[in-house]
């Protein structure tokens, strides 16, 4: 029989309700409640945390890195129970964390928790189990009826059980009364070389642009020693509003890797197509092309956790198809 590990983070699939209706972490056995999951594949358990996926770290991602790092070789899959909100995020950082494996890392949560009436976690928990012993060597989101590229993927919905998408990659897979795979997807692979990266870096920030604003909050970044890495959601192909230059290149200049990402959920930046794109190439930022803003982040605090000296190399290298 195969074997599948499940690794437990919280989020709402076994939180609980408060009297006054808020949701809090709950104390629940989350596998207990899905005894069929024995049918498909010997089932371990291991609780890391019961957290709103609001309050993830990167401990906390370290903490699942290692699990995964200690039982590689024992295991068909892993899948992981996490909060929704920030699923994405920690699909993306894991996709840095954990290279090669060759076996399907397969995140899911729920919309209800387990105990609410008709939880859509039972069957998101029974069919993640399934998926992590399939023909699978990436790191998926597994949600709804969908099993989606995990660092392509956003939450995208807050109440529908189909609460994630992926708008730049066809899904890896689809469920119904068969588990479909597509052809797009990392296929299972014997493991060479598996890389468990642990030193992210949290220093980084994202900068919204405000259409019609006039602070440049960037300012206050240049001389802060905390922040190593900005991120600025262009407009469109990536264009960047004039008053934001002069702070732009005194943090390149300063040494702060600045990444320009687009705000639109398909394409990518463009710098060199308008001149609001190419000054701020020309002012030192970098551009992430079609990564999404989730993946950005974690391969920003990838790239120089691992070797700032190197960013560029290691930003521009693709891992796990997260960019054409
Ligand atoms: N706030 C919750 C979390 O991300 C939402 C969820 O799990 O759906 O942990």
């Amino acid at each position: 029989m195969k074997r599948v590990l499940i690794i437990d983070t919280g989020g709402t699939i076994s939180q609980v309700m408060r009297e006054i209706g808020t949701l809090v972490p709950g104390e629940a056995d989350i596998v207990t409640l899905v005894p069929r999951l024995k049918e498909i594949a010997d089932i371990d358990y291991v609780l890391i945390d019961r957290v709103d996926s609001t309050d993830m770290t990167q401990n906390i991602r370290v903490k699942i890195v290692e699990e995964i790092e200690k039982n590689h070789n024992d295991y068909h899959g892993f899948v992981i129970t996490h909060g929704t909100d920030t699923m994405a995020d920690t699909a993306c950082a894991l996709n840095y964390m954990v290279q090669n494996l060759g076996k399907p890392i397969v995140l899911t949560g729920a919309q209800l928790p387990i105990f609410a009436p008709g939880p859509d976690g039972l069957n998101n928990l029974y069919y993640s189990v399934k998926t992590a012993t399939e023909d699978i060597g990436e790191v998926v989101i597994c949600f709804g009826d969908r099993i989606l590229r995990g660092n392509r993927s956003n939450k995208y919905n807050v109440e529908g059980f189909n609460a994630f998408d992926s708008p730049r990659e066809p899904y890896i897979g689809n469920l119904g009364v068969n588990i479909r795979l597509n052809e797009n997807r990392i296929k299972r692979f014997k493991i060479s070389n598996p890389i468990f990266f642990k030193t992210m870096c949290s220093g980084i920030v994202v900068h919204y642009q405000v259409s019609g604003g006039c602070c440049d909050t960037l300012k206050y970044y240049i001389d802060n020693p905390e922040i190593k890495g900005v991120i600025i959601v262009g407009f469109g192909t990536g264009n960047v509003q004039s008053y934001l230059l002069n702070s732009i290149e005194k943090l390149t200049q300063s040494g702060k890797k600045v990444v320009i990402v687009t705000a639109c959920s398909k394409g990518s930046t463009k710098l060199g197509q308008y001149q609001t794109g190419l000054r701020v190439k020309n002012a030192g930022a970098l551009e992430a092309k079609d990564l999404t803003i989730q993946a950005t982040i974690q391969k920003m605090m990838y790239a120089l956790g691992r070797d700032p000296e190197n960013f560029q190399d290691l930003f521009y290298q693709p891992i796990g198809r997260d960019m054409d």
